[in-house]
């Protein structure tokens, strides 16, 4: 992306350099011209004074002379001038008038008596010169006049040399202040460019940022409404990326955003803009022609990504989730536009990640209803909205009840009962699922003592542990909190988590397991099939039992396939000894299939729905009757 100038500062900045040289050479001229007036001010007082004493000493010598009339005497009186170089002419006059005598520089004219005003005033300046009379006293009584003619010549040359002088340093000064701020004009745009690129580019990746990104999308958006087109949003969002940052540590998490923007950039058209506008987010701008070949640049971009990245000697595979809006057809301004597009990312995550989704309009409905939702969850565990159902599980080689699944059920007063489907991934999402998976073991925990002391003694409880509380690190701590408050032994205690939950973080979750089985609590893989599916790997977890998911038992007997799966993971399961329950059995039919492929444990309708606390004790009272299975068999 191309870096903008800041409003306008250039030109600005030119015009002011210039207006502020102006004003500095303003300045100096008139401190110059004040200068060289008060320098000839200087040598006009100079030249007054000079041929002042030269008047006085003429004056004072030459009383004697016109006391006898004697023009030798006064001639050779006046020859003292010829030390003087300024004087041009002078004249001793006596005091009618009569020129006694006279003194001439080189070609310079003869003086004349001079007006009564210059003898009054006693000075006067032509233009090169100045004339000076003194009148010549004895005793009180006027006896002669001297006059003297000074050349202004050298007064003006040594003005010239001094304005000469001055100006050149008033020149130099100009033309050094220039340079300074030149120089410093330099060094301000280049601060400012600095700081235009701090405020423009993620230091990371050295993609344009947030900042970056909504001007330029602000601009290609009024390019469409002045000239016509589309623009295409894609928001992409890494997947799992903070695993990355948690395991490996902050550079390595640095390094995989860098590996990352390049591989978006070789993918980029030159016209495409990306910007890093998050963590882990990025956003590509497709521009006029461009805009509507969004889910072509994603799956370009997904299988861009699918190649593994080399972060310092670790091999770390990348999947994103994008989410893509485009203008003028899903939204007419920016805000619409980017919050579409983080809709439907959000969207293409829910899908299962590693794939994109385009916004419709469904999409911001669901979007509305999920916001809404949490809110209602947010207040629900306050309010003693939500509450534990009790699954029966029985053991088909006697029919007995052996165990309980707590499920939740959220009773609101307004939407009636929601089920955990829609509002779990909700809590998963939204981070609230720790506080409600804190309160199920409690309350589990404190259903399982109420049994106890009502006779109900030997059945296990299974509570569903979900991915965010895995990652908990209070985790462990509570449950053991909760068993030691409410009495209960932990061999009663199983937790359930689904193998997809358990390969998200294999280290960690091994850990954790081994250390909750330390404390005897059991252990199932939930919805056994759907996930992973590898027995060998889940051998490295401490696990007691594998419960198979209902869409496998939903279809048999009579799907090849699912009879298939079913008796091999049975079969498994039971060498690497493990116990095995199938979810979901509905009818005979499933059951006798089952019953002969050696299952251990069954829970689904057929025996009994989720049932309240109280409902419970009546159940375990009255067992439901498993039936022999021959005769259901196909
Ligand atoms: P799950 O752990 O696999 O629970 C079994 C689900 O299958 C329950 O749905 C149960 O009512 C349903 N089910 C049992 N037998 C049958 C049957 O014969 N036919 C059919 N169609 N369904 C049967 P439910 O109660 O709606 O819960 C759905 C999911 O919500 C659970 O699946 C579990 O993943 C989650 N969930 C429920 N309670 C909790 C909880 O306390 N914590 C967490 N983390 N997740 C929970
Ligand atoms: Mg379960
Ligand atoms: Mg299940």
């Amino acid at each position: 992306m191309k870096s903008q100038p800041i409003s306008g500062s250039p030109r600005i900045g030119r015009w002011t350099t210039l207006a502020n040289l102006a004003t500095a050479a303003a300045a100096l001229l008139v401190a110059t011209i004040l200068l060289i007036l008060f320098q000839y001010l200087s040598l006009r007082r100079a030249l007054i004074e000079d041929a002042g004493v030269q008047a006085r000493i003429i004056s004072e010598n030459s009383t004697a002379a016109l006391m006898f009339n004697d023009s030798r005497a006064s001639s050779e009186t006046l020859a003292v001038l010829d030390a003087a170089p300024a004087i041009q002419a002078a004249g001793i006059f006596t005091a009618q008038g009569q020129l006694l005598a006279s003194y001439r520089r080189g070609e310079a004219a003869q003086v004349a008596m001079p007006p009564a005003s210059l003898i009054e005033s006693g000075y006067a300046f032509g233009v090169d010169h100045m004339d000076m009379a003194r009148r010549i006293d004895l005793d009180g009584r006027h006896i002669g006049l001297v006059v003297l003619r000074a050349s202004l010549g050298q007064v003006y040359t040594r003005l010239a040399s001094y304005a000469g002088l001055i100006l050149m340093i008033a020149l130099g000064s100009l033309a050094a202040g220039y340079l300074l701020v030149a120089r410093m004009r330099r060094v301000v745009k280049s601060a400012e460019a600095h700081l235009h690129y701090l405020a423009h580019i993620d230091p990371i990746t050295g993609l344009p940022n947030r900042h970056a990104f909504n001007e330029r999308l602000s601009l290609a958006i009024s390019k469409v409404n002045q000239f016509g087109g589309s623009v295409g949003l894609l928001l992409l969002d890494l997947d799992n990326f903070k695993i990355v940052n948690d395991t490996l540590g902050h550079p390595s998490g640095d390094l995989l955003l860098k590996l990352v923007a390049q591989r978006l950039l070789e993918c980029m058209r030159s016209g495409d803009v990306i910007c890093r506008i998050g963590g882990d987010e990025f956003a590509i701008i497709l521009e006029s022609g461009a805009g509507r070949n969004g889910g072509w640049v994603a799956e370009k971009i997904l299988a861009a990504l699918a190649s593994p990245f080399d972060v310092n000697v670790h091999e770390i595979y990348v999947t994103a989730s994008i989410g893509i809006s485009t203008l003028p057809h899903d939204a007419v301004d920016l805000e619409t536009l980017t919050r579409n597009a983080d809709t439907a990312m959000y969207q293409a995550k829910g899908k299962g990640k590693n794939a994109f989704e385009m916004f419709h309009p469904e999409l911001d409905q669901r979007v509305q209803k999920r916001l809404s939702l949490e809110t209602k969850l947010r207040k629900a565990l306050e309010r003693g909205e939500l509450m534990l159902y009790y699954q029966p599980q029985v053991r088909l080689s006697d029919g007995k009840l052996v165990g309980l699944e707590a499920l939740l059920r959220w009773n609101h007063p307004e939407l009636g009962m929601i089920s955990p489907s829609e509002f779990i991934p909700v809590a998963e999402d939204s981070g609230l699922i720790v506080p409600i998976g804190r309160w199920t073991l409690r309350a589990a925990c404190r259903q399982m003592a109420a049994w106890q002391q009502a006779g109900l003694c030997d059945i296990h409880v299974s509570v569903n542990l979900s991915a965010r509380q895995t990652r908990d690190p209070l985790l462990v701590h509570d449950i053991i909190g909760a068993l030691r408050e409410f009495g209960v032994s932990p061999g009663q205690l199983e937790l359930e988590i689904t193998e997809t939950v358990l390969m998200e973080n294999v280290h960690a979750n091994v850990d954790l397991l081994n250390r909750l089985q330390t404390e005897g609590i059991r252990f199932s893989i939930d919805d056994f099939g759907t996930g992973y599916s590898s027995m060998a790997y889940l051998k490295r977890f401490p696990i007691d039992q594998v419960k198979i998911d209902r869409t496998f038992v939903r279809d048999i007997p009579g799907d090849r396939d699912d009879e298939a799966i079913t008796t091999a993971i049975i079969a498994m399961a039971h060498r690497l000894g493990l116990s095995v329950v199938a979810e979901g059995v509905e009818n005979e039919r499933q059951l006798a299939f089952l019953r002969l492929a050696g299952c251990d444990i069954m829970q689904g309708f057929h025996f009994s729905e989720p049932l309240p606390p109280e409902k419970v004790i009546e159940m375990a009272r009255n067992p439901p009757v498993v039936l022999e299975p021959a005769s259901f068999l196909p």
